[in-house]
């Protein structure tokens, strides 16, 4: 729902995913803006199950307040759990405080501390894991495995599950294609292109050559890439300095849904 990085840009809006695993919505970073997306791409308000926020940078999260007053708004009632750095919490209590006194739901907020893949969340169909990033201020990525049923073993003995990564905002490091190894579709930002990789190495991000490379390591089915810099102009060069580390790559545009 969101392909932009922190600056705003007309065609684009910040970091949000929402990942619908049979029926059951999970959403990912919630950037200023996702309700409205939210309604363009028909995700009910009332049947998210989770959030799971990555870090504290606005350009992640400005979304929550608007989208949490919505769901009271639409008699929201199911609990919800929201998933986070520790500073979360504060910003959910500020949230509490001053919105949500007539709010007919609890957020129930779960701070993660983790240092490597640690299962946070469990649901009928997935499991989802948190993992630290290598981002200026504490982050975390996400992995969402399906859970193999009775069902899908007698269909297929050898079925493995799908399973999902996100990845955002992070620079390189050593350890995250094997946190992320062999899911069938990995998100991994790609802020800037090769040339500003100093850039990306300064801020903590990474570049589109960068990207490719992890989800090779990682032997990922395919990549997405998104978290632009308001600066990249030239997409078609973005996707092929990609393809030409890893050739399933595609470039995520607002709106874009993949289907696995
Ligand atoms: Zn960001
Ligand atoms: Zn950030």
């Amino acid at each position: 729902m969101g392909t932009a990085s922190a600056m705003p840009i007309s065609d684009r809006n910040p970091s949000a995913q929402m990942l619908n695993a049979n029926g059951r919505l999970f959403l990912i970073d919630c950037g200023e803006g996702t309700q409205q997306q939210m309604r363009r791409c028909h995700f009910s308000f009332v049947r998210v199950e989770a959030i799971f926020i990555s870090h504290i940078h606005g350009d992640h999260l400005f979304g929550l307040f608007g989208l949490l007053n919505s769901m009271a708004m639409y008699g929201r009632v199911a609990p919800l759990d929201i998933y986070g750095p520790q500073a979360l919490g504060s910003v959910l209590n500020f949230y509490s405080a001053f919105f949500g006194s007539d709010d007919n739901f609890e957020i129930r907020f779960h701070a993660l501390s983790c240092k490597e893949p640690e299962v946070v969340h469990t649901s009928k169909c997935l499991t989802v894991s948190a993992f630290p990033l290598n981002h200026k201020i504490e982050c975390y990525g996400f992995r969402f495995d399906e859970t193999v049923t009775d069902r899908h073993a007698e269909a297929n003995p050898e079925y493995k599950g799908k399973s999902y990564a996100y990845c955002s905002d992070t620079a390189p490091f050593p350890e995250l294609p094997s946190w992320v190894k062999g899911v069938n579709v990995l998100y991994h930002e790609a802020t800037y292109p090769r040339e500003m990789a100093d850039k990306a190495e300064h801020r903590f991000h990474s570049t589109s050559e960068q990207a490719a490379r992890c989800a090779l390591k990682a032997g990922a089915g395919k990549l997405i890439i998104g978290h632009y810099s308001s600066r990249i102009t030239d997409f078609d060069a973005l996707l092929e300095e990609c393809r030409s580390v890893f050739p399933e790559t595609v470039a995520a545009s607002d709106g874009d849904s993949f289907e696995f």
